[in-house]
């Protein structure tokens, strides 16, 4: 096999692991984002328990003030009732006295109720919190693998990025231009030879060219429909045995 095609199966193998490389990178946030996206309801849950507690606690103290109120007129009844001059006047201070201690009444029975709603409120406020923190500390703890997972894979990408520099430069440079085209254009450059077809693109080979192939096996040559640079398996197995080691995503 010419060294060149040799070379460049050693390059597009290393390729397509630092393309796994970039999917596996890839995944990361997508999967953080799912997590974040499944927080929501937990958070939302807590949110609505949090507004009840806080709807309670403000209607008690509304109704505190009222009793204040209430409290502060009875009190102005009974300093003005000195000054009534008629049973019919008094009877009517003792009406709106005993209206008004009727409306404390109702107001501190709602007091109780909102109290005893408010405690259980907060046991679910409480229970919907903890929920929410378990779920975060998952997504923390699967956080902090996938930094240290990526952090490896970056590791892994920068020495393949290296090596592919080292091939890149052992090749015939025409040949890597058309090389890079071809990857560009169909994901992978190179195409084994199999049974007189294209192994990529599978298309029969013409017979004319199989004849030239086989009268100059030291030239290199090309697929004549998918472009890809076609090359015999045998002389490159594996064809790449660097020190390459992909972490598992
Ligand atoms: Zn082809």
């Amino acid at each position: 096999m010419d060294t060149n095609l040799a070379v460049l199966l050693q390059l597009q193998f290393l390729e397509q692991r630092i393309k796994q490389l970039h999917t596996q990178l890839a995944a990361g946030p997508a999967k953080q984002a799912v997590m974040e996206r499944e927080l929501a309801p937990a958070r939302e849950e807590l949110r609505q328990r949090q507004a009840t507690i806080e709807a309670n606690q403000s209607e008690r103290q509304q109704m505190e003030q009222q009793i204040q109120e209430f409290r502060q007129k009875i009190s102005n009844f009974r300093s003005h009732s000195a000054e009534v001059k008629t049973n019919q006047e008094y009877r009517a201070l003792l009406d709106e006295i005993s209206y008004a201690e009727r409306e404390i009444r109702q107001r501190e029975d709602r007091i109780l109720a909102l109290m005893e709603q408010s405690e259980e409120a907060e046991k679910q406020a409480l229970a919907a919190s903890e929920a929410l923190s378990a779920q975060e500390a998952r997504m923390k703890e699967w956080l902090q693998a996938w930094e240290q997972e990526a952090a490896e894979v970056q590791g892994q990408q920068e020495q393949l990025h290296a090596q592919r520099e080292q091939l890149r430069v052992q090749v015939d440079s025409s040949l890597l231009n058309r090389y890079d085209r071809v990857a560009k254009l169909r994901g992978n450059a190179l195409a084994e030879l199999e049974n007189e077809t294209c192994g990529a693109c599978r298309v029969r080979l013409r017979p004319q060219f199989l004849q030239e192939l086989s009268n100059h096996p030291e030239r290199v040559y090309f697929c004549e429909y998918c472009g890809r640079i076609l090359y015999h398996q045998p002389a490159v197995e594996p064809p790449f045995t660097g020190d390459i080691e992909l972490a598992h995503g």
